[in-house]
């Protein structure tokens, strides 16, 4: 369980989300699924490997709708002292969202832009029409900021 300190990450996001406009940094950080990648492979279902080549194997499906996108990643005033997402994975940018496992449950795909997340993480902030997206650096996951986007399931 994330302590509360990732509502105040979403808050202050906020506070001072200007970065409405920035776009995705889907490219940049696609290198830093790295020597860490095979762990999570070892911890999740095989088909995770399949979320490397998202772009090429997955496909847009239903509109799940409008959601409230934020950033977080792994330092201490975004995760606490979590390492593993909830579902026990090593979280990866680019592949690791955060969200209300009502709406979504663990293990669900989906396409944000052009890239497809799967569900690995819940918060005690990330509620409703809310998604919570890792990134590899605070800075990232701050730039981010908060995000309206359509949401569409990934098959
Ligand atoms: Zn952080």
């Amino acid at each position: 369980m994330h302590p509360s300190k990732k509502l105040l990450t979403i808050a202050s996001a906020a506070v001072l989300g200007m970065a409405l406009s920035l776009p995705a940094y889907a490219q940049t950080n696609s290198e830093s699924l790295g020597p860490a990648f095979a762990n999570l492979e070892q911890k999740a279902d095989t088909q995770e490997s399949d979320s490397v080549l998202s772009k090429t194997t997955y496909t847009k499906g239903k509109s799940l709708g409008i959601f409230t996108t934020s950033g977080y990643c792994a330092c201490s005033s975004c995760s606490g002292t979590n390492t593993l997402t909830y579902s026990g994975t090593v979280p990866q940018a680019d592949h690791t969202i955060s969200a209300d496992l009502t709406v979504l449950p663990l293990g669900t795909k989906v396409f944000i832009g052009d890239i497809v997340y799967t569900v690995e993480d819940m918060g005690s902030g990330v509620d409703g029409n809310l998604i919570d997206i890792f990134y590899a650096t605070h800075e990232d996951a701050w730039n981010h900021g908060l995000q309206e986007q359509e949401v569409f399931l990934a098959e």
